[in-house]
């Protein structure tokens, strides 16, 4: 996770210690970091011997955890107002964008991002370089290119194919790249102009076909999806994880249920692009309805017991002198915190 050799051993001292398995939140906490691991830790009376060696960082106010996971994020874009026009045009200037937000990730305390959509190989070569040392930033798990139909969204980001047959070639090229996951466009998007987000962009029998090829090769499938039709098809397809899910009917939320998928909300996106000012309008018309869609559908899935996971979509547009991803110290942990003001405290 970080180039060069391990840093010097440190004690850190803080209030509280949450760590991150539900057990009740440590007091008066103490964490030996050594050799570039977690050496010992508990409360701070309880030290053992050789601990008093340490340069000790006390940390008044903070509360230790461990590394955050963003199931959602987007390495070479960099929180511009307008999607399309915040990718940088080259593949080398993409590649320095996605370093320099790793490492925005890392200091935000992100140890783990999944990389929903690259136009090519970028993020894919980021994950290759922070795994071998010469990157600093969290371990990225990268799709590589979205997988999109002809007209769909993000296709500046993705691979089009169209036709069950295109599907599976779709996930062997993202294979052949390096890819670890393999991301699906399944409805419109509010970045995109054309297709309206609750409409669905494949057929079922093509995202049949995309997650059968995934699955075979042991790649995960994440589908975005803003639409119930979408929702509906990805689910029954087998998908892993459902991005966005702003409308989600009974018959999603129960395939959720029965199938055990991932529902990554992504709260931060529509929210911020809306408080966007400088967002152009044609993107927060189509981000309007789904963002006041997405609370109802969210406690509804909440409350029926759907797994979900934190992802934030970093990357898209950020409200202008906001702390959220990706200009400025990252916020992962922001749609769960939010699960509070949605009357979800467990
Ligand atoms: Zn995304």
């Amino acid at each position: 996770m970080t180039a060069g050799g391990p840093p010097e051993p440190l004690l850190l001292r803080a209030p509280l210690l949450l760590d991150g398995r539900g057990a009740a939140a440590v007091p008066d906490a103490a964490l030996w970091l050594e050799g570039g691991t977690v050496a010992w830790v508990g409360p701070g009376a309880d030290l053992p011997s050789g601990a008093e060696r340490l340069r000790v960082l006390e940390l008044p106010g903070c509360t230790l955890l461990p590394g955050l996971v963003d199931a959602h994020v987007h390495l070479v874009a960099s929180a511009g107002p307008e999607l399309a026009r915040d990718i940088p045009p080259t593949e080398a200037a993409r590649t320095l964008a996605a370093v320099a937000n790793c490492r925005r990730h890392l200091d935000g305390g992100t140890t783990l991002v999944r990389d929903l959509g690259a136009p090519g190989g970028e993020a894919i070569a980021i994950a290759n370089a922070v795994e071998a040392g010469t990157v600093e930033g969290p371990t990225v798990v990268a799709a590589g290119p979205a997988v999109t139909m002809t007209g769909g969204h993000i296709s500046y980001m993705g691979r089009v194919a169209d036709g069950p047959e295109q599907m599976r070639a779709a996930v062997r090229a993202n294979l052949a790249m390096g890819a670890r996951c393999i991301k699906v466009v399944a409805t419109g998007g509010v970045l995109t102009r054309g297709l309206d987000p609750r409409v669905a962009a494949y057929t079922q029998q093509e995202l049949d076909a995309l997650v059968d090829e995934a699955h075979r090769f042991g790649l995960k499938v994440a589908a975005h999806a803003i639409g119930e039709g979408g929702v509906v098809a990805a689910l029954r397809a087998g998908v892993d994880s459902v991005e966005h899910g702003m409308f989600l009917d009974k018959t999603g939320i129960g395939l959720f249920l029965d199938t055990g998928a991932r529902y990554s909300a992504t709260f931060a996106a529509p929210d911020c692009i809306m408080r966007g000012r400088t967002v152009p309008d044609w993107i927060k018309d189509r981000a309007r309805p789904a963002a006041e869609a997405q609370r109802a559908s969210f406690r509804a899935a909440v409350v029926a017991g759907v797994r979900v996971v934190a992802g934030t979509d970093a990357g898209r547009p950020v409200p202008e002198g906001s702390p959220g991803p990706v200009r400025r110290p990252y916020r992962s942990a922001a749609p769960l915190v939010r699960l509070k003001g949605l009357g979800y405290e467990r």
